[in-house]
């Protein structure tokens, strides 16, 4: 009989995961606490708009056509590149620089303040190329079953690399970049990591890479969540179902085994393997109350910003706003340094807007344009308290307002605001930490949250806070990699009845 599973959250990794067992004949269930599927990426529908809720784009393109491959689909979704990538803009200047792909056309831009930028652009993706080629498969699409194969792992990565892993993402872009307009462009990607480039390891300059030369960026056609109904019809179809509004908060086990998963109704869910979405750091304190996942413990671990995300809905266009802008001050270092805790950030705000129905109409009435702002914040550890959400998510709405040339305040028709409450609410985000642990070097690999439980050899973990990390190509390989753990412990069952 194949064996069954249960998968606990509806993510992207819950949901791939979910594709790819099915595919190999598994039995699967979904358990998904929220009321519809997508974890972060999830969808607001509201006075006649859509919203994505958190990812806009994704990168490595590819990882999706193999995912669709090894679970005989077509993708049920189509997506679009994005060139320019995307726009900055600096607090009290009027310039704004447009992230092109051509490196030659982005130069143009630096003439002034960065003279050879052409070249030193390009001695820079060619370093960052070698660092993505050099690991990708090798480490990042791994799964390690020792801190020893962890090691040795490493070992076979080109020397060449090795002052790399002891800089910072800064200091690596200040050895090719003279301008502070450069250095802090170049540098926006690790942001998107969910932490500052100071304290990013410069091995993910390889992100520079991926964005300018290997694959760049794509928007989904209709807005990001048709990944997320494409997955879930096509699970629909193969009989998975997904129970809502299921909050896993117990196990019952026996013999080293899960047997059952507990809800908050006390209803239990049995199965032979469990595949669990929800946060991997988090799920082992909360639910299974490990020791070394203890609140303080996890609160002494590096965790990535939160993030307050805003969904407005304005009765105009904005032909001169772009699909993806940031919108940066003229303080980045003291920024930077105060940005995990110091909630005085917020007084002069850093944010990205992206407008969703620039290029998918359907997602704002006719004449209407649909805004989403992401401004990072610090999490709940450092911020408790948002009874001042509405006054800081206005002085955003004011600067973008002034930023733009376009007062859109009386032309809000609708708004929604997530803060880190809501994240945390919604989804279980540890503390409302957007993307989950950090990436620091004790936080990757080996040393984050291991994919296969340390008690329980059939409870495994997939998604942003287990290997590789955070990111929706990053789901997908963690779903890739999550599902050869459950195969060989399927084949050990049954090479174990034979004996
Ligand atoms: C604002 C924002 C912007 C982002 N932008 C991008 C972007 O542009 N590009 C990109 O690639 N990535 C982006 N990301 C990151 C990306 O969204 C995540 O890395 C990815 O979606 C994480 O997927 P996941 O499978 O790990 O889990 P999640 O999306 O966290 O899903 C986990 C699921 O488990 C459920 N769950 C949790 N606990 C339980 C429980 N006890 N019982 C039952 N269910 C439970 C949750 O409700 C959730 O549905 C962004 C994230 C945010 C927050």
């Amino acid at each position: 009989m194949n064996p069954s599973v249960i998968i606990v959250g509806a993510g992207m990794g819950g949901l791939a995961t979910a594709l790819r067992l099915s595919t190999l004949g598994y039995k699967v269930q979904i358990v998904e606490k929220f009321y519809q599927a997508g974890g972060r990426l999830n969808r607001i529908q509201k006075d006649g708009f859509t919203f994505d809720t958190g990812p806009s784009f994704f990168s490595m393109s590819y990882e999706f056509h193999e995912f669709a491959r090894e679970c005989n689909l077509q993708l049920p979704f189509s997506f679009r590149e994005l060139d320019p990538l995307y726009s900055v803009n600096f607090r009290g200047s009027d310039q704004t620089y447009f992230l092109y792909k051509d490196i030659a056309r982005l130069a143009e831009q630096f003439e002034q303040e960065e003279p050879d930028f052409e070249a030193k652009m390009e001695r820079y993706l060619a370093k960052c190329g070698g660092l993505f080629h050099d690991t990708v498969d090798l480490v990042i699409k791994q799964n390690f079953n020792s801190l020893v194969h962890y090691l040795t792992t490493l070992a076979r990565v080109n020397p060449r690399h090795l002052p790399v892993l002891f800089r910072k993402f800064h200091d690596q872009v200040n050895r090719y970049f003279d301008s502070e307009r450069a250095r802090q462009i170049i540098s926006l990607v690790a942001f998107f990591l969910g932490r500052t480039p100071f304290d990013t390891s410069a091995v993910y300059t390889l992100l520079s890479y991926t964005e300018f030369r290997h694959d760049g960026y794509y928007n989904v056609e209709g807005g990001m969540y048709k990944i997320v109904e494409g997955l879930v019809d096509e699970l629909a179809r193969r009989g998975v179902s997904i129970n809502y509004n299921t909050e896993i908060s117990a196990v019952e086990s026996r013999d080293g085994k899960v047997t059952a998963l507990v809800d908050l109704h006390n209803h239990f869910w049995r199965a032979d393997m469990f595949v669990v979405n929800a946060d991997a750091a988090f799920f082992r304190g909360k639910v299974l109350e490990r020791k070394a996942f203890s609140p303080r413990k996890l609160d002494i671990m590096q965790w990535t910003m939160g993030y307050l995300t805003i969904y407005l809905g304005i009765k105009r266009q904005l032909p001169n706003v772009h699909h993806h802008n940031y919108y940066l001050g003229d303080n980045f270092y003291d920024y930077a340094r105060d940005i995990y805790k110091n909630p005085g950030t917020l007084q002069k705000p850093y944010y990205y807007v992206n407008v969703l129905s620039k290029h998918n109409p359907d997602c704002a009435p006719q004449g209407c344009e649909s805004l989403f702002f992401v401004c990072p914040v610090p999490d709940l550890r450092y911020k408790a308290d948002w009874s001042d959400r509405d006054a800081i998510v206005d002085s955003i709405i004011d600067d973008f307002s002034q930023r733009v040339g376009v007062d859109i305040k009386p032309e809000i028709v609708s708004r929604t605001v997530f803060t880190p409450q809501e994240w945390e609410k919604h989804f279980n985000l540890y503390r409302g930490s957007g993307l989950g642990l950090a990436h620091n070097l004790m936080q990757i690999g080996a040393f984050r949250p291991h994919n296969v439980d340390e008690k329980f050899k059939n409870l495994f973990y997939v998604g942003a806070s287990t290997v590789p990390g955070a990111g929706l190509p990053m789901a997908v390989i963690s779903s890739k990699l999550v599902t050869q753990r459950v195969v060989a412990l399927r084949r050990k069952f049954a090479a174990d009845k034979v004996r």
